[in-house]
């Protein structure tokens, strides 16, 4: 058996559900999963440890999923975290601004897990 490091995600999500439905595939696919509430916390989490992927919810109170993917992109972390933004079908208009604001790939609210796999797998993390 060779060594391997577990893929770390950070959910950010107003949501409980959500972080916990996310939390649950994320697990389920070998990832080690943290949550955030909203953008700012997200923006903490990340100070605190720069996780592989964010799967990043748009709308939130405090901080939204734009101003938070706008700080991290100014940030320049290296190594670079992936971001996979999740929206609804009534958000689709946003997904132009959030790929032009460094998101890497997007997935439609509510999704399964064969979905996000695939995201993952889009954006090199799984
Ligand atoms: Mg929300």
């Amino acid at each position: 058996m060779g060594l391997q490091v577990m893929k770390s995600c950070l959910v950010v999500d107003d949501s409980k559900v959500i972080r916990k439905v996310a939390r649950h595939i994320l697990e389920g696919l070998d990832f080690a999963v943290s949550e955030a509430g909203d953008g700012r916390e997200a923006l903490e989490a990340c100070r605190a440890s720069m996780p592989d992927v964010i799967l990043l919810d748009w709308n939130m109170p405090v901080m939204s999923g734009m101003d938070f993917l706008r700080a991290l992109r100014d940030a320049n972390a290296a190594p670079r975290p992936k971001v996979v933004f999740c929206t609804t079908e009534n958000g689709m208009a946003h997904i132009r601004a959030a790929i032009d604001a460094g998101a890497d790939e997007y997935v439609m609210k509510p999704f399964d897990r064969e979905t996000l796999a695939s995201k993952l797998q889009i954006v090199g993390v799984a």
